[in-house]
């Protein structure tokens, strides 16, 4: 069985969250210690109980765009609100970001039975601004996978294997190995990212990796097993920074 590596963490969560435990400071130190090449803060979106006001995110370009050698990817993990797909950040704002995951969560968003979820899904994967969707396979939400694997390949997106899935969001595991298969049947990508909410987890994806294996998800699948693969898909999604020179 190949060793596959991750180079990038493109889900992590800091104190602005509201109910996680680490500073920016505090993760990039850890992420620079266990050699990661690059990490996304992805603090959830403003309609999480706790979570940020806009200007957060607004502000993120405060950040340096590498520290310790570490690629800073400004990022969200938005929340969808409503069976139309809208998301709780507005676009202006989306924009400008260089990673938007979106997700559902219990808080922002009553589960609704599989057909209302898939459609409040599939309507945010319409917004040009959304990247990918993050743990999928989630019990508490049922969609209909193939129609959501399908989409997301057809519009050039990603969808993420959670490592907390298997802790915080009990019974995911067999949605998330199917959802995988899908992706690696139909062509897709996805992404293995911690979902850290504390620095001493950031960059550890076992479980991920072991479910990715499992479902036969090489190394050439997984968006974050590469830097220069990243990278190329950041600019795919017309992400402002990688307009520019690839040396930057
Ligand atoms: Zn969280
Ligand atoms: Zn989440």
């Amino acid at each position: 069985m190949q060793k596959i590596k991750l180079v990038a963490d493109l889900h992590i969560h800091t104190i602005a969250s509201g109910h996680a435990y680490s500073t920016y400071a505090e993760v990039v130190q850890v992420a620079a210690q266990k050699g990661l090449q690059a990490i996304a803060l992805t603090d959830h979106g403003p309609a999480m109980p706790g979570g940020p006001h806009r200007y957060y995110f607004g502000n993120l370009f405060a950040l340096p765009e590498k520290e310790q050698n570490v690629e800073i990817l400004r990022g969200i993990e938005a929340n969808i609100i409503d069976r139309d797909g809208t998301v709780d950040l507005p676009d202006n704002y989306l924009q400008m970001l260089d990673l938007v995951w979106v997700g559902l969560h219990i808080g922002c968003l009553q589960p609704a039975g599989k057909s209302i979820n898939t459609e409040a899904v599939l309507n945010a994967l319409a917004n040009p601004y959304v990247d990918g969707i993050v743990h999928p396979g989630n019990p508490n939400f049922s969609i209909d996978d193939e129609a959501v694997v399908r989409e997301v390949i057809k519009r050039g997106k990603v969808l993420e294997i959670n490592n907390g899935s298997f802790v915080m969001r009990r019974g995911s595991k067999t949605g998330c190995l199917e959802i995988a298969r899908m992706v690696r049947r139909f062509d897709g990508i996805v992404a293995l990212n911690s979902d850290a909410h504390v620095a001493a987890n950031v960059g550890c994806s076992e479980r991920a990796l072991k479910l990715a294996a499992e479902a036969g998800i090489t190394s050439e699948l997984i968006l974050n097993a590469d830097l220069e693969r990243l990278k190329a898909f950041l600019k795919s999604r017309g992400k402002r920074r990688f307009q520019k020179n690839q040396d930057n």
